[in-house]
């Protein structure tokens, strides 16, 4: 009995967890879910985080729509054009 106690509660933080990485990644929630239940919930969960993410803040500099972090990857400018090594 406890045991399908715990299985309707992962199943259920599952496909939360589902619903709201596939809103904020570029993942739709059925692949998702899909994912969790042939990997198990945590490997499906990092391979959901794993894929970018939808709104990201992008570089207009060098034009890398992908970029989600302060500093670019691809030419290394933050949203004021300045360096990382230029912070003091
Ligand atoms: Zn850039």
């Amino acid at each position: 009995m406890i045991f399908y106690v715990f299985l309707a509660v992962l199943f259920t933080l599952t496909i939360l967890m589902c619903i709201q990485e596939s809103k904020r990644r570029k993942i739709g929630f059925v692949p998702a879910l899909i994912l969790c239940i042939l990997l198990t919930p945590l490997f499906g969960y990092f391979v959901i985080l794993s894929r970018p993410i939808r709104s990201a803040r992008g570089c207009k500099f060098c034009g890398n729509t992908n970029n989600e972090a302060e500093f670019c990857a691809l030419c290394g400018k933050n949203q004021e054009g300045e360096l990382k090594d230029d912070k003091k």
